[in-house]
């Protein structure tokens, strides 16, 4: 569904997926495919929209874990996009295989096109934010023209990604979400659960995640 100008949102099917975010920005970016299990529900639901799913050309993962990156293969398939997240993920990719098998979940292999490093293509400027905590190489995106964060597994509407997973630091991720509390954002997108829309409730948001877990 369409969630602001050019940004459209795919909500988590179930636990084990993720929300799924698509920026038409030409190029067309596809933030977190999510658990394949639930691909063809979601591309049903993008060509509800209007996406021809061979319109996608980048898939940029917030980070590495399965519940985001388990489509990646079938989607890069069927849409010839390119694979991308950052750099300190990519060391971190080879224990998130191995947790997706310790979990049952499905994460067929893949390999990393490119590395996200200061922004994501496209008229409307967004800007690659490194927010580790989460895991090593976990990343948000912020665009200031929208004023919206996509900001993966970092924080959530009333809560915080864990830190208990190998490659976890609970410092780095208070850290990281006091930088991007700063920003100016009126639409906040987790990578699990509601999204947060409004300047008023997301400033609410970031203070009641500073109070009770920062
Ligand atoms: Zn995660
Ligand atoms: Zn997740």
């Amino acid at each position: 569904m369409k969630l602001v100008k050019n940004v459209y949102w795919y909500p988590e099917k179930a636990i084990g997926d993720c929300n799924t975010y698509l920026i038409d920005n030409n190029p067309c970016v596809l933030i977190d495919p999510g658990n394949p299990r639930y691909l063809s529900q979601r591309l049903s639901e993008m060509e509800n929209d209007g996406f021809d799913i061979r319109e996608i050309d980048l898939i940029a993962n917030t980070h590495s874990h399965p519940d985001h990156c388990g489509a990646n293969r079938a989607l890069q398939t069927l849409s010839g996009a390119k694979i991308a997240m950052h750099r300190e993920e990519l060391e971190h990719l080879s224990f998130s295989m191995e947790f997706a098998g310790y979990f049952g979940m499905e994460m067929p292999k893949f390999d990393v096109d490119i590395f996200l490093e200061d922004k994501l293509g496209g008229k409307m400027k967004f800007v690659v934010i490194h927010t580790p905590g989460h895991t090593p190489g976990s990343v948000s995106f912020y665009c200031e023209e929208l004023k919206l964060l996509m900001c993966g597994d970092l924080l959530f509407e009333g809560g915080v990604g864990r830190t208990d997973f190998p490659g976890g630091d609970l410092e780095k991720l208070k850290d990281s979400i006091r930088r991007v509390s700063e920003l100016d954002i009126h639409y906040l997108l987790p990578g699990h659960g509601g999204v947060v829309k409004g300047a008023e409730k997301t400033k609410r948001n970031f203070e009641f995640i500073k109070e009770y877990f920062l």
